[in-house]
Formats: structure tokens, sequence, C-alpha cells
């Protein structure tokens, strides 16, 4: 069996070591355009704001170690030009010599990734504006950093472009971030990223939602960023983090069949429109887990399961992908947030019909110190109460949650499941009633009836004379301190003694802080003859609801 890998990092060095690991006779050709394999893409950012302080420690594996360890036969600097499908063989360029060859193969695996994407604006092109992949392009932004940089333009807020402006902070330099969409990080729903825009404020960030840049000028102190808006932003430094394009000139020039967003087809063995060819990674078109609607997915720890299932299949292995559930992280200064499955917008682009709550617990037992809120969104749906997506931002321990909720997804666990989950609790680490019980909780409640409830936009949605009665049954001061439009403040502590200044045969939305007195009001309300529901997630949600669609400026 003779291998030929295309690409020679997530995925494509996963499969070749796998693909050894499987077969000690086969020959293994792993090639690879840049001069590093299987380095480590996700810690670039933090080796360009110094947290990570040598860059030697991003070479995950060396393609020396890759030679001696694996039996690879690895070769860098060198380029697949061509596939001729008929002869099984492609067309290779030695970069270095421009040198072009041809190798055969019996299998090949394409991994060759995706690119940044460089929207053709004008003045693009001019020193000091920057897309980041890899190491190469590390060592320019680096360089241009060295050079002395006061303020730099991350164009694109989605996880790459944070990631990148923390660590510019870092280094004393002024970010601002222009974001075309009315949030950052898109794959969020929006609620879910006011915490973390409000935070970059925070940290002095300047945050221009709702904006493009349409060009970009030399001005007097380096580069000068031209939004639609008019408005002019200096900066010495630009770097785009735009988006990705999967790399498919290849199998497009091979006719292999490709989706409407470029992403190479595959079946779930990975095996393209030629059962001879695989494709793995970034370049690919996947299956959305949830939906089971065709997606591209950039993210590392797909990559390197494809590369490994590639291998596997290719070795005689009855293996499927199952999906891709888009399960990822990223750190914002302080904070962190998280998803995993669908969100409530690709839910409803895909006609869905689900349900939500929202919980605000703490990370670790309340009592215990340095207990941290975070935000916890759950998607499930309203038939069976298969949990569908769930999302999360906080402090310490959003990971966790939303690795647990992961499997839940992946295993087609319910609501009702996560009641039951025994999760580990110790007060350091989590609680008697873990944010996982809770969102499960309050989701089954809703589901068996217990616990009605309603969203604060359906609530806020009816005009005024038709809306349900608004009850806040907070105390005095949280009340005063803002509240629901033409709401009514009456304290769970006052309520059963308060009945009589509720309406009958009227619907009552009731809520508080974070939706647990709002839970009890609820009960007791119900079980005296009102028709109330509980507004999910308390005014914490609705506040997270507020449109700040312009984004903020360096509040901190
Ligand atoms: P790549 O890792 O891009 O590798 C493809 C390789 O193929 C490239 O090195 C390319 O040079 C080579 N190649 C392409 N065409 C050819 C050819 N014709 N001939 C020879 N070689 C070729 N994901 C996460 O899950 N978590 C993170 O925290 C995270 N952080 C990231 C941070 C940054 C800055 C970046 C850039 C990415 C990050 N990612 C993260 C995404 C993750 O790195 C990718 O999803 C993953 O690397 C994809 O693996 P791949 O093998 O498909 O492609």
């Amino acid at each position: 069996m003779k291998l030929l890998i295309v690409g020679g990092v997530a995925g494509g060095a996963s499969a070749a070591a796998r693909a050894r690991r499987l077969s000690e006779d086969a020959q293994i050709v792993l090639i690879e355009r840049g001069p590093d394999v299987s380095f480590a893409n996700c810690g670039l950012p933090y080796y360009l704001g110094g947290e990570i302080a040598e860059r030697d420690k991003l070479l995950v594996v060396t393609p020396e170690r890759l030679r001696t360890r694996y039996k690879l036969d690895v070769r860098v600097r060198t380029s697949v030009e061509a596939i001729n499908r008929e002869g099984k063989k492609v067309r290779v360029r030695d970069l270095a010599s421009a040198r072009d060859y041809e190798e055969s193969y019996d299998k090949l695996i394409l991994a060759p990734g995706a690119a940044p994407l460089r929207p053709q604006l004008p003045g693009i092109d001019l020193p000091g504006i920057f897309t980041l992949r890899n190491l190469q392009d590390v060592d320019r932004i680096k360089e241009r950093i060295d050079q002395g940089v006061r303020q730099a333009v991350v164009v694109g807020a989605g996880f790459i472009g944070l990631e990148l402006v923390e660590n510019f902070v870092r280094r004393g330099i002024a970010a601002t971030v222009v974001e075309l969409q009315d949030q950052v990080l898109p794959p969020f729903d929006k609620e879910m990223t006011t915490p973390i825009a409000e935070h970059l404020a925070a940290k002095g960030v300047c945050l221009l939602l709702g904006q493009s840049a349409e060009a970009f000028e030399q001005g007097p102190a380096g580069l000068v960023v031209r939004l639609k808006s008019g408005q002019t932003l200096p900066a010495q430094l630009v770097v785009l983090g735009v988006g990705v394009r999967p790399e498919n000139k290849l199998a497009v020039a091979a006719g292999l069949e490709v989706g409407p967003r470029g992403g190479i087809r595959v079946n779930e063995h990975l095996q393209t429109s030629d059962p001879d060819i695989y494709a793995v990674g970034d370049a690919i078109e996947v299956k959305d887990f949830v939906t089971g609607e065709p997606a591209q997915v950039p993210l590392a720890g797909p990559a390197n399961r494809q590369g490994r299932i590639a291998a596997d299949h290719i070795f005689g292995r009855a293996v499927r992908y199952r999906g891709t559930q888009g399960t990822a992280i990223v750190r914002v200064f302080e904070r962190t947030t998280a998803l995993t499955g669908a969100s409530e917008k690709v839910l409803r682009r895909a006609n869905r019909p689900y349900r939500k709550v929202y919980v605000h617990p703490t990370h670790h037992a309340g009592y215990y110190p340095g207990a941290e809120v975070m935000t916890l969104k759950l998607l499930f749906e309203p038939q069976t109460g298969r949990v569908l997506g769930a999302q999360a931002v906080g402090g310490a321990g959003v990971d966790k949650r939303i690795d647990v909720l992961a499997v839940a997804i992946q295993a087609g666990l319910t609501v009702f499941d996560l009641e039951e989950m025994e999760l580990a609790y110790s007060p350091q680490y989590g609680s008697a009633k873990d944010p996982i019980n809770m969102a499960g909780f309050v989701a089954s409640g809703l589901l068996r009836g217990d616990h009605p409830q309603v969203d604060v936009e359906a609530v806020l949605a009816v005009p005024s004379p038709q809306r349900p009665f608004l009850a806040d049954v907070r105390t005095a001061p949280e009340y005063a301190a803002g509240h629901l439009p033409e709401a009514v403040n009456i304290p769970l502590d006052e309520l059963r003694s308060r009945l009589g200044e509720l309406p009958r045969g009227r619907e009552i939305a009731v809520y508080c802080q974070v939706g647990q007195r709002g839970y009890l009001a609820t009960r007791i309300l119900k079980q005296a003859g009102f028709q109330a529901a509980n507004i999910g997630g308390g005014y914490k949600t609705y506040q997270l609801l507020l449109p700040n669609t312009k984004g903020v400026c360096g509040t901190g």
C-alpha cells in the first residue's frame, strides 16, 4: 500500500501517524508546502502575546521525528500541484529547486486545510496588513510589532480575531476590532456574547460592530483603515480575521465534488467522490451532527479525528465519521465562552422546533471563596427533550459544562438525563446541584408543565394592552435599580399576602433576577389558580438581550 497525504499539519499528520500504527509495511508519503509539519496553529496568538515564550514550543513534532519514529517519507517545502486520477499519480513540486516530478499512490488523503480570506479591497496589499495561519505569518507580525506598533486594527471578531486582540493588549498595543455583524463571535447567539463585548470594552478595546473596512491607505503615521461609515482608524498593524476558504483547488481541478461553499464533499468514511481519494480537515464539507445539514467547521479536533478515521478506513476498519458538533471555546481576557451543537439561530434557520432555558449559576458552591457566575443557555427539542445545543459564558468551569453537554448531545441524551447526571462535587469544583443539573431541572420542569416559562423577547413583543401582566418578584431595591417596562413589584416574600393585587383571567409573566424566585412565585400563583409563567433566566437574561448593535469603545 502506498499512501500519499497532502498537507502535514492537523489532519494530515494525524492520518500519517495513525496509518503507520496500523501498518508497518505501508509506504507513507507526507507532503507539506510549508517548512513545518504538525505545528500548533492554535497557539500562534499566544506566542505573539508572549504567553508562549519560545517559538520552538509551537513545533509539536518535527519532520525528523516523523521520519525516525514513524518511518514516514516527509517532504516539506514541497507542494502537490495536480492529481491525475486515472493514472493514480500526483504532480509534485520541490519548492526549493522548482523541480517537478510525479509520485504514484494507491490511496490519497487530501488535508490541505483552509486559507484565510483576504478580501480584494483597495490597499489590501500595503505592508502591515496580515492574515494569520502559520508560523511564517506569526514571524512577520512579530517583526512588525517589534518595529513599534502603538495601534492595531483587527478586522473580524471571530475566535482568532479576539485571541489576537487579547494578545495585542497584553503587549501594550491599543486595539480596535471592526466586525460586520452586530455581535462578536458570530457562531454564538447574540445575547450570549454581550458579556464578552462588555469585557472587551472594560479592557480598553474599541469594538466597532455592524461596520466594515472598505479601504486601506498609507498615512503619515502608518496605515489608515477606512470604514464604510466614513470613519478612519490609524494603525501600524492590521490583521484580517474574516474567515477561511477551503483549499479546494487540487480537488476542483481533479473533478472531485465540492459543496456550494467550496468544501470538498466526502461520505461518512471521508471518501471524496473518488473512493481512492479521502479528504479531511478544514478543506471538507461535514454533516452538522444536530441538523444533518452540510456545514463547514474549521476546528482542530474534528480535523485530527477525521485524519485518524480516514487512515482507519484505508486500512480496512469499519469506521464512520459521525458529523461535527462545532464544540468550541475561547478565552477573552478573564472571560471564557464556549458552545456545542446547534445555536438558536441555526435551529431557526433550519426550521427546527426548539425550546430554550437560561440559568445563571456559580461555577462551584457559592459559599466557597472564588465562586464565579456563568450564564448557561440550553436548547432542546420540545417533544423529546433531546439536547440540541448549549452555550456558556463566564469564567472558571465554563469548559467543563460545555464538555459535559457536548457528550450529552453526542450520546443523544435529553434534559431529563441532565437532571439525573451524577457529576463530581466538592465545594471547590461544583455544587451538589451542578449547573448541568440546574439546567436539566429548569428545562424538564418546563416540558413537564411544572414550571411554565416564557421568553422575555416573546412577552415584550406583545403590544402593551394585550401583554401579560408583568410581576417583578425581586426586592424593592433590585426593582428600583432597573426593571421591565410596566412591571409591578411584588417581592416574593409578600406574594402570598398580596394575591389580591394580581389580575385573574389574564396571563401573568413573573420574573426575578435569574429565574429561581420567579419559579417559586409561579408555583405559588399556579396553585392559587392564576395563569402564571416564569420569564426564563429572569432580568439577567433580559439585560443580555438588550440591543447593543453599535459596539463599545474603550470604557475601561
Ligand atoms: P491545516 O492545519 O491548515 O493544514 C493544512 C496544511 O496543508 C497547511 O500547512 C498547508 O501548507 C498544506 N497544504 C495545502 N495545500 C497543499 C498542497 N497542495 N501541497 C502541500 N501542502 C499543502 N481550532 C480549534 O479547534 N481550536 C483553536 O483554539 C484554534 N485556534 C486557531 C488559531 C489560529 C491562529 C489558527 C490559524 C487556527 C486555529 N484553529 C483552532 C483551527 C485549526 O488550526 C484548524 O482547524 C486545523 O489546523 C485544520 O487542520 P487541517 O489539517 O485541515 O489544515
